[in-house]
């Protein structure tokens, strides 16, 4: 799910994501998602004081914060409860001491992204698919996130112009799906997705458009006229994977842009990251996935922790999640399992995690 390089851009977003001081910018002339997301909680004071935290958290938030910056969108801390350290969404969002802490085989880039540039911005790791990297910037910092240590301002498309993916995907005519990823690709404004898509559309062998996003849950003020509006004008056939982990993340905000962006024609799947202390029993799974269902999104995968360094205090053991997943099974119907997946560096695939595949 996330571009120039300067140590301030870093603080404000995923290493090389665009500035603080370019989202306020466009928030002082945009639309309202964009005065939404310059206004997002960048100060662990801040948060900690908004929802009654021990006041205790913020020396070590704001030391965690260093390498990967605190970002929440207000709205999204709306949704979460008060004085509860353990809150599910709190988790996915404070910056916390543990992620200083080393720990064996936590690496910058577990998922082998730069192994599978194909040019600058655009990574072809599966046949038939590419993912464009279309923009560093994220509408939330996940702690979690596998790219937290991408060199965006070296691998945006945004930063490098579209130019040389896309004549790379010209090229190769074995490419029918290409996927925007990042950062969050509708951090792009209305106009540059355009840009994007029309230039997509001329390439006679792509078939399918796939936006890996989180806005849709946490910030669905994102789903506006605009974004609707170029969504339904988009020819290709469009599949839009959210990415939510907790049933509370989803309210009526999030249900509403759900249902636009299915009468706008897209098809609606999530992915979720299994995470200690977030998700890590039947019933909160179950919850999301009878939660995603009736907002007509599809659970797709359920990934195991993906070792980035940072972020070994999510992490379970593998039979654990085996155990939770087999529960999963005999709880719900099969199209409400997702599968449970980790990408190894270099597999032709997502890699189905079974017992003994660890
Ligand atoms: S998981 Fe997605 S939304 Fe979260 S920081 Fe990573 S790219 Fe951004």
């Amino acid at each position: 799910m996330i571009a120039a390089t300067s140590h301030a851009d870093q603080l404000a977003s995923p290493p090389g994501a665009i500035s603080l001081d370019s989202l306020a910018k466009q928030g002082a002339s945009g639309s309202r998602w964009q005065q939404l997301l310059a206004d997002a909680i960048t100060d662990p004071g801040e948060l900690c004081t908004l929802l009654d935290l021990d006041p205790a958290l913020v020396l070590p938030a704001i030391a965690a914060a260093e390498g990967f910056a605190l970002r929440v969108p207000r709205s999204y801390a709306g949704r979460m409860r008060r004085g509860d350290l353990n809150d599910p969404l709190l988790l996915q969002v404070l910056p916390q001491a543990a992620e200083l802490q080393p720990a064996d085989g936590y690496v910058a880039d577990p998922v082998g992204d730069l192994q599978r540039r194909a040019a600058p911005g655009l990574l072809h790791k599966y046949a038939g698919r590419a993912l464009l990297v279309a923009t560093g910037a994220c509408a939330v910092h996940c702690r979690y996130c596998f790219r937290r240590h991408f060199p965006y301002g070296e691998e945006s498309a945004l930063q490098q112009g579209w130019e040389p993916a896309l004549a790379r995907l010209r090229e190769d005519t074995s490419i029918s799906e290409v996927i925007l990823s990042g950062g969050d690709p509708w951090s792009l404004s209305d106009r540059r997705l355009r840009q994007l898509t029309d230039a997509l559309q001329a390439i006679g062998h792509i078939r399918r458009l796939r936006v890996h996003t989180r806005y849709p849950i946490v910030l669905p003020e994102r789903i506006d006229c605009g974004l609707l509006d170029w969504l339904s004008t988009v020819r290709l056939q469009k599949v839009v994977v959210m990415h939510a982990n907790h049933a509370r993340e989803i309210d009526d905000s999030v249900r509403q842009a759900c249902r636009q962006l299915s009468a706008a024609g897209a098809t609606l799947l999530n992915q979720s990251v299994l995470l200690k202390g977030v998700n890590d029993s039947v019933e909160a799974l179950a919850e999301l996935s009878e939660a995603l269902f009736e907002t007509q999104v599809l659970p797709y995968y359920l990934h195991v922790l993906d070792k980035v360094r940072g972020a070994a205090h999510f992490d379970l053991p593998e039979t654990r999640a085996l155990q939770l997943h087999q529960e999963l099974t005999a709880r719900l119907p099969g199209y409400l399992v997702p599968k449970l997946v980790r990408e190894v560096p270099g597999a032709p695939s997502k890699t189905a995690v079974t017992a003994g595949s660890g």
